[in-house]
């Protein structure tokens, strides 16, 4: 792994890079979807998402906005699309304007406010839909839903589709499938926001505090999640991989993988993965 690579994750067809440390940097980059959550303050392996979805002003998941724009830019990809919450759209508008001055540039992007609960089609495959998170500052989710098809439910129950067909009806309806949910920085009220973060099939939930020292209520007076908070909702979780992402750089790897172990069952072992993580 290197910094300009981030660490790679999988799951079935869904491929990631990322890099996630609470207070440094988090970003977790969906590459079959072309799709970014965060930006951290900005990397290399973030070049080819053409749409970024921002969760909140904090800047070690926000500062890597003008970066991401100009790189692209230089590569000729000039098409950026950003989605951001409403009250962060004025403020990082004039963010870009001062630092296109100070760069001697003007660069090709396009910032769009997610409304939590609005689905936002971003092509034939993908579309979004925020939702609310509950952290220091205006914060938000993402859902990311794939586009698919399937019989129409009388069909489902035998009803002939081929004869469907042939009458010139359409026995398919399109539905959207979540995919990928993704918390950003919150409490454990994101739970509650919509009802597609728990079936979403990949779930980026944050865990920033782990063990006894920092407790429950810390994490709580700081906006965030405790591990232990997770393990109380799990059998809540409809999800088939819940990574942990934005633990603090206090803990090491080591130290988290021992508590997955010690408390988890051998089924949620599975299904409960951390995010790589550099130390
Ligand atoms: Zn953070
Ligand atoms: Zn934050």
């Amino acid at each position: 792994m290197s910094l300009a690579e981030g660490f790679a994750w999988e799951y079935k067809d869904w491929r990631f890079s990322g890099y996630s440390l609470a207070g440094i940097t988090t970003s977790i980059f969906c590459r079959t979807a072309g799709v970014c959550f965060d930006l951290g303050q900005g990397l290399p392996f973030q070049l080819g998402a053409k749409r970024v979805l921002i969760s909140h002003a904090h800047m070690d998941h926000a500062a890597g906005i003008p970066y991401l724009i100009a790189q692209r830019n230089m590569a000729g990809q000039a098409d950026t699309e950003i989605f951001l919450p409403e009250g962060m759209m004025q403020p990082m508008e004039e963010i870009l304007q001062a630092w296109q001055r100070i760069d001697g540039h003007s660069y090709s992007y396009s910032l769009k406010a997610a409304p939590p609960g609005q689905l936002i089609s971003l092509d034939k495959l993908y579309s979004i839909k925020a939702f609310r998170t509950d952290h220091r500052v205006p914060s938000q989710g993402y859902i990311l839903y794939l586009a698919k098809k399937r019989l129409k439910e009388r069909f489902r129950d035998g009803e002939s589709a081929a004869e469907a067909r042939r009458r010139g009806d359409d026995p398919d309806e399109r539905f959207f499938e979540p995919v990928v949910a993704y918390t950003g920085d919150s409490r454990i009220e994101f739970l509650e926001a919509d009802p597609d973060v728990r079936k979403a099939k990949i779930l980026f939930a944050e865990a920033t505090f782990w063990g006894e020292k920092k407790p429950v209520d810390h994490a709580r007076k700081w906006g965030h999640t405790h591990f232990d908070e997770i393990l109380t909702a799990l059998s809540r979780f409809e999800n088939e991989r819940i990574v942990l992402i934005h633990a603090s750089a206090r803990y090491s790897s080591d130290f988290l993988e021992a508590q997955l172990a010690a408390r988890l069952s051998a089924a949620d072992r599975k299904r409960v993965v951390l995010f790589p993580r550099p130390f």
